[in-house]
Order: C-alpha cells, then sequence, then structure tokens
C-alpha cells in the first residue's frame, strides 16, 4: 500500500516530460512522428534501440522497446502501454493554449494532460531508472498511434510483439481511470453502410431506388437490434449501461427535394458487453444489408449495399482474480468492481493473449473536453506506481 508520508506532488523531471509531451501537437489526423523521436532519442540513451512500427505511408509509427531483465532475457515481463495521439481541439473554448500546459490550483491544463501523455511522460521520467535497475524480467514500452479514431495503430504494435515471441505476463494500459484498476470495458465496433440506388427526377419516382427509404429500413432493424439487447440482455451490472447498445449516429443523403436520392450513406455504433457474440451481432448487421440490397435490386439490379467496418477494438475481459489485477493493485492502484463503456487498446492486448488492466492518472470525464486537465495529485500517484512495479522487477 502507498504510504502516506510520500509527497503527493509529482517530480519535476516527470513534470518535464509531460509537459514536452503536450507542447507536440499530435492530434490524429498529423503525423505523431516528432513525439516518436523525442522517446526514441531518450530509449536510444539509455542503450536500448526501439522498433518503430509505422503506418502504410509512413507518416506515423508504433514504438515497441524492450528493457531486457539482468539475464538479458526479452521475453515475459510487463509492458507499459500508452497512445501518442490526442483529439482535436477544434471549436472548443479553451482559457490557455491547448500545446503550452500551464499548471493552476494543482492541475496541469493542456490537450493531452488527462488522455494520456501524463502516464506516458511518468513512464519517460522512470526509464533511467528502468534501465540502471537490475530486472529479474523485461519492461517493454508500447506506445501507438491513432488510438483516438479507433485503436486502429495498435493492431500492428499487438501484432509486432506477438511476431517477436515477447510473451509478457503482464501489461497496463495507463488511459484515464483515476489510477483504479478498470479490467474490463466493451468492444466498439464502427460500420459504414452506403446505399447506391438510382436517381430519376422525383415526378418519375418508381424509375428510381430511392437510398434514403432503404437505409430507413436499415435505421429500423439496428435499432431492434439495440431494443432487444435492452430487453433480453446478456447483462452486466458491472456497467453504467449494463447492456450492449448499438446505434445509428450519423446519415447523410440526398441532393434535392425532386430528386430521388441515389446515394446514403450512414454510420452505426455497437459496444458489446463480454458475454455477446461480437461477430454474429456484426454479422447479422451484414446480412440484413445483404437483404436490404437484394429488396433495391428488384427494383433495378443496378443498385448495391456497400458494408464497411472502419474499426473494431475488441473488449477487455480479464476475470477478477488475474495476476495482473493483483500485481497492478500491490503497486499502488485502487481497486473497483466497475467496468467501463469507453473502449481502449487493451482489448487488442487482452485477445492476444496478454493479461492486461487499465490504469492510469486523470478522471475519463476530463479527457477529450476544452480545458481538459490531470490533478498532479494523480500524477504523483503514477509516478509512485510506477516506482513500486520497477521496485518490484527488482533484482
Ligand atoms: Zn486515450
Amino acid at each position: 500500500m502507498p504510504t502516506e508520508t510520500t509527497s503527493m506532488t509529482p517530480s519535476t523531471v516527470t513534470m518535464d516530460w509531460i509537459t514536452r509531451l503536450i507542447s507536440i501537437d499530435t492530434t490524429s489526423r498529423d503525423s505523431n512522428l516528432p513525439l516518436i523521436e523525442v522517446i526514441v532519442e531518450q530509449i536510444r540513451t539509455l542503450g536500448v534501440a526501439p522498433v518503430l512500427v509505422r503506418n502504410a505511408d509512413g507518416t506515423k509509427a508504433n514504438l515497441l522497446a524492450t528493457f531486457p531483465a539482468a539475464d538479458g532475457s526479452t521475453r515475459g515481463g510487463i509492458v507499459l502501454s500508452g497512445h501518442t495521439d490526442v483529439v482535436p481541439v477544434d471549436g472548443q473554448d479553451w482559457s490557455s493554449d491547448p500545446f503550452t500546459p500551464e499548471v493552476r490550483d494543482g492541475r496541469l491544463y493542456g490537450r493531452g494532460a488527462c488522455d494520456m501523455k501524463s502516464f506516458v511522460g511518468v513512464v519517460m521520467a522512470q526509464l533511467p531508472q528502468v534501465a540502471a535497475v537490475p530486472l529479474r524480467e523485461p519492461v517493454h514500452l508500447a506506445m501507438s498511434y491513432d488510438e483516438e479514431v479507433g485503436c486502429t495503430g495498435a493492431v500492428s504494435l499487438v501484432d509486432e510483439i506477438v511476431r517477436r515471441d515477447l510473451r509478457p505476463r503482464a501489461c497496463l494500459v495507463g488511459e484515464p481511470t483515476s489510477m483504479r484498476v478498470i479490467r474490463a470495458h466493451k468492444s466498439i465496433d464502427l460500420i459504414r453502410v452506403a446505399f447506391h440506388g438510382v436517381a430519376v427526377h422525383s415526378s418519375l419516382t418508381p424509375q428510381g431506388v430511392n437510398a434514403i427509404e432503404y437505409a430507413a429500413v436499415f435505421v429500423r432493424f439496428v435499432r431492434s437490434v439495440a431494443d432487444e439487447f435492452r430487453l433480453d440482455g446478456p447483462f452486466d451490472e458491472h456497467y453504467d449501461v449494463p447492456f450492449s447498445t448499438a446505434t445509428v449516429n450519423q446519415i447523410a443523403g440526398g441532393i434535392a427535394v425532386n430528386t430521388v436520392p441515389a446515394e446514403c450513406v450512414l454510420s452505426l455504433e455497437f459496444r458489446s458487453v463480454g458475454d455477446v457474440d461480437v461477430d454474429a451481432t456484426v454479422e447479422r448487421f451484414r446480412a440484413e444489408a445483404r437483404r436490404v440490397e437484394a429488396a433495391m435490386q428488384q427494383e433495378n439490379p443496378a443498385a448495391r449495399v456497400d458494408v464497411q467496418i472502419v474499426a473494431s477494438a475488441p473488449g477487455l475481459d480479464t476475470p477478477e482474480g488475474a495476476e495482473v489485477v493483483e500485481l497492478v493493485t500491490g503497486w499502488g492502484a485502487t481497486p473497483t468492481p466497475e467496468k467501463v463503456a469507453y473502449g481502449t487498446e487493451a482489448g487488442l492486448f487482452d485477445r492476444a493473449g496478454i493479461p492486461t488492466v487499465v490504469c492510469g492518472p486523470g478522471a475519463i470525464a476530463q479527457a477529450h473536453s476544452p480545458d481538459e486537465f490531470v490533478t498532479l495529485e494523480q500524477i504523483a500517484r503514477c509516478e509512485r506506481l510506477v516506482e513500486e512495479l520497477i521496485a518490484h522487477l527488482g533484482a
């Protein structure tokens, strides 16, 4: 348990790291390479060669670095994981420049202060210690890109860990949880469905295929699936919303009031509790799209419906008694039975067979908001947790 005598103020070196990371604008639409370069430089200085796993056009990269055990072993050990990107500040009203971090009233303000550059900064500040201590097992650093646009970057990062046969025994994803150990969250699938009908002047309506009308049929279907989950479960009372949800959140179609619309595109989101078969549910949406397509083609064979899975982040469901839960709790994180509805990259690690929990500084309510902040107390708690981790792994 953390001792009450320890100061709840973070160290200067930690604050310097966090400040430095926030100052580099890594909004997901832009490259994260300027930030990755800073991290690479520090890791190389400590005698470790990081691996970069780049995106298709080379503008972004995941980073994987292994600090080996004292006996040189790189297998097993603990993964510390975070994402490097942040959400946009567009249209938000900030009291200070989001990329010029500022401490006011015991809080650090800036884009990413909470989600999640404080965690990454704490880890960076502790790396010299990780490198200096003879470790009984390795520490792996896993930093991703494009978490905020559907956890798409970390897929190749987790693949790299598997490919290298590193087999870590635990992974800590430092998303903001107010330093509570979150061992489960829902899966998230984002699905885009495009209805391609046939446009005609609306005086000739029967000669066209109305894409909006067929999209509406599909919207009703999504709602009926959602109602099923709401009424019949499966239920998991550890969640705020204790069942799976499906909702169409965007729709666009039509060009003029006197033209039968050829195009209508919608996006739906599906979040699932652990007991639901995600693939089977996604297949239900696909099957409905095919049914609607067949109906459209009866009117005109040229019509079609395209389904695209835009993002698919698996859920996290680590058992209550798992070793990783005990480890992280033992390092000073707060245990909680609560499960959360927001997705993280933890599900990707979990799917690869790596026992994972989410625990990091800051409250999720502050993430993504204007005047995003993290309290210095939370940063200090995270700092202490990483210190405990290093002490635990020390030979
Ligand atoms: Zn995040």
